[in-house]
């Protein structure tokens, strides 16, 4: 078994990451297997040195410890390249030159539900452009790239995954429209790049928190697509505060830092955490 815990360098890791990390740590440990640390810093804008340096910190102190280096996906961007390289030869992908504004406006009108991750559905507009426009505006114009999704969908057929411990879940790309695969701003999504270093990395188990429950059915596709292997996944509930919400990196009295720092110790933690006992204030829901 191998497990990893994969933190956006974004913010400081707050008691839900700390829950996210303990679960994917003993799962592997328990079954005498590999617990692997990846940082998510390709989001340039947003990822800084520090939270990488504080997330090692939070780990140590929780008293999770990790085999090997820490991978890094602002080192495997070839991979991601190659991956896009292969989708766009198989006519899979195409360029959207789209912006914010355009999507919104055209998505003004009385649309459809969102997609299954709470986004609004592209609504397709580059899909039709024609290969001489599409070679100009390539050239001229800041692009994403999004995946064919009906196209990529009816190639792939029936998907599902299984979810440990409750059987097969079927999997419903369709459901997303033609999600981004590289943005403008981001050599790949998390979507694309997740699913390359989850098999690059040989995971066999994903934990990770149930709000990423719907993100696995593109990610099923995108192994089928790319020929990658499948792991188990486990979505788990999340840890929310006194409104029932759960976490975000914004809610500092929960950040793993600020409990380290004003003494807490990380391992009485952790081993509560274990227990089914968290702080006073927070609970554990499944979304
Ligand atoms: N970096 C992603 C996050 O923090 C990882 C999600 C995942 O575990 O797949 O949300």
């Amino acid at each position: 078994m191998l497990t990893r815990f994969a933190p956006s360098p974004t913010g400081e890791l707050h008691l839900g990451h700390g829950w996210s990390a303990l679960l994917a740590h003993d799962a592997a440990r328990g079954a005498g297997g590999e617990f692997h640390l990846r940082i998510d810093d390709i989001d340039g804008s947003r990822s800084r040195e520090a939270y990488v340096d504080a997330a090692l910190a939070d780990l140590e102190w929780l008293g999770l410890a990790w085999d090997g280096a820490p991978v890094r996906q602002s080192q495997r961007l070839g991979d991601y390249d190659a991956a896009l390289a292969d989708l766009r030869a198989r006519g899979l992908v195409y360029p959207c030159f789209c912006t914010r504004a355009d999507i919104a406006a055209s998505l003004a009108a009385p649309h459809g539900p969102p997609n299954p991750s709470g986004a609004a559905i592209y609504p397709g507009t580059c899909r039709p452009l024609g290969a001489a426009t599409r070679e100009r505006r390539l050239a001229e114009e800041p692009h994403c790239w999004r995946l064919d999704m009906r196209h990529a969908a009816a190639l792939a057929g029936d998907l599902a995954w299984e979810e440990e411990g409750r059987g097969m879940r079927a999997a419903d790309p369709a459901a997303h429209g033609d999600i981004v695969l590289a943005r403008k701003d981001a050599p790949a999504s998390y979507h694309l790049a997740s699913t390359l270093d989850d098999a690059a990395m040989r995971v066999t188990h994903v934990v990770r928190g149930a709000d990423l429950i719907a993100s696995t059915d593109v990610h099923r596709l995108l192994q089928a697509l790319l020929g990658l292997a499948t792991p188990v996944y486990r979505h788990h509930a999340l840890v929310c505060g006194a409104d029932g919400q759960r976490l975000a990196k914004r809610d500092a009295a929960a950040s793993l830092a600020s409990l380290r720092e004003s003494g807490v110790d990380g391992k009485i933690l952790a081993d509560d955490l274990r227990a089914g006992r968290l702080p006073a204030g927070y609970s554990l829901r499944m979304p």
